[in-house]
């Protein structure tokens, strides 16, 4: 067993770390305050490679392992949390449109993802509920050498400033779950409008629905074979889990770090706070549990690139990191007194921030049924 990373690792995860310490951090209030897409951020990340995690090098991407991945989004969180869904949607086009998708298509879309200039989000989500993902309603029907999509989306994170999407749509609705079909929509197409959400965090990245009136798109924007998006959008959702499990983490630990270096600079009854277990226990405890959480994030990310079943292992990732996280960056305000529920410091931004990822990407509980049902068994649960 050897727990220690490669150099190469080690290396982007220092990068990343300074990258996001020196430009990420320092603005992370102001797309916040000013809910502006943080445009300019996206770039930079782009010039670094935070945005070609997954993409293949053929078509502008870094294409690296799992674990690199995990350790790169872990490091930019600890800046801006919110700059980090752009890298989560990167590595799930770059998954699902770099394996599956149209040469042609992945030339034309891949490396402008890559460097940050184009946005593709991720489109599964519908307003009647988006826990039964093979329930969607919205409809591809295929018309001579082009398909034709009716329906909406709903909760389509960076969707305002989104320049496409990966769309899933029933081909078959008899089919269930076997009856989805992805495919790349360009958000310019007649027929797509869109809406946004007043959000309690993530205001710079603007959430919101997305619409299709009859949108007509050539077929070699199919991503894979018909009936087949279902079962490749639940093997992304195993490495997004993960990487969301990291994402929360670096969040937590940015806050658990600078409550440390204010604790040590006040005073109670003419002690350090720190000398009280009741200041110094909590920081003692969450930190234990985002080392733990972390762990079983990386292992995850491990075995998904040894090619290793992870689903149970992905679903306990999302069950339990973004609560830790909540937790923890609760638990930091707190230590802040008054001063932590102003918005002097980041830790109630963090905290309205992150709750999102208690809900994105399958909620709590949906996780717990993914961990379930791999322990007992599909008949049974
Ligand atoms: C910040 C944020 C970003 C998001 N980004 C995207 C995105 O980019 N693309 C996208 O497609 N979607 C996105 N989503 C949507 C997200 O994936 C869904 O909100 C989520 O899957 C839950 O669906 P729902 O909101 O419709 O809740 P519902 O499915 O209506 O569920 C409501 C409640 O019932 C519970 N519930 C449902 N079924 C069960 C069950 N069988 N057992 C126990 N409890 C159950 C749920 O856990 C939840 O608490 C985002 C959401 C958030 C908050």
């Amino acid at each position: 067993m050897d727990l220690a990373f490669t150099p190469e690792q080690q290396m982007i995860a220092d990068v990343i770390d300074a990258f996001a310490r020196e430009v990420l951090l320092p603005r992370y209030a102001h797309w916040d305050r000013t809910g502006n897409l943080p445009e300019e951020q996206f770039a930079r990340m782009g010039e670094i490679g935070l945005l070609g995690l997954r993409v293949p090098e053929a078509f502008g991407g870094q294409d690296v392992d799992a674990v690199t991945a995990g350790l790169a989004i872990e490091a930019a969180a600890r800046g801006d949390f919110n700059c980090c869904y752009a890298i989560l949607i990167a590595c799930f086009a770059g998954e699902i449109l770099g394996r599956h998708g149209d040469d042609a298509v992945k030339a034309e879309w891949l490396p402008g993802m890559a460097s940050g200039e184009k946005i593709i989000c991720t489109c599964l989500t519908e307003p009647q509920g988006g826990s039964d993902a093979a329930g969607i309603r919205t409809r591809a029907v295929r018309q001579g050498d082009d398909y034709v999509i009716s329906g909406e989306k709903a909760s389509i994170t960076l969707v305002m400033a989104g320049h496409a999407g990966i769309v899933f749509a029933k081909t078959d609705p008899a089919a269930g779950a076997k009856g989805v079909t992805a495919f790349l929509v360009p958000f310019d197409l007649p027929g797509v409008s869109r809406a946004p959400y007043a959000d309690l965090g993530s205001r710079g990245i603007a959430r919101g629905s997305l619409f299709f009136d009859e949108v007509r798109i050539p077929a070699r924007y199919r991503i894979g074979a018909e009936g087949a998006a279902f079962s490749k959008v639940m093997h992304t959702f195993d490495y997004t889990r993960a990487l969301i499990g990291l994402m929360c983490l670096g969040a937590a630990q940015q806050s658990l770090a600078e409550t440390v270096e204010y604790l040590k600079s006040r005073q109670s009854f003419g002690q350090p706070l720190p000398r009280y277990q009741g200041v110094s226990f909590p920081v003692a405890e969450w930190a234990a549990k985002i080392e733990m959480a972390r762990w079983l994030c990386l292992r995850t990310l491990w075995l998904r690139d040894q090619n290793l079943p992870h689903t149970a292992e992905a679903a306990m990732c999302k069950m339990q990191c973004p609560d830790i996280a909540v937790g923890a960056i609760h638990e930091c305000l707190l230590l802040h007194g008054h001063y932590g529920y102003t918005q002097d410091f980041p830790h109630e931004q963090r905290l309205r921030d992150v709750i999102g990822q208690q809900i994105a990407d399958g909620t709590t509980q949906i996780q717990k049924l993914i961990v379930a049902r791999e322990l007992f068994g599909r008949d049974f649960v």
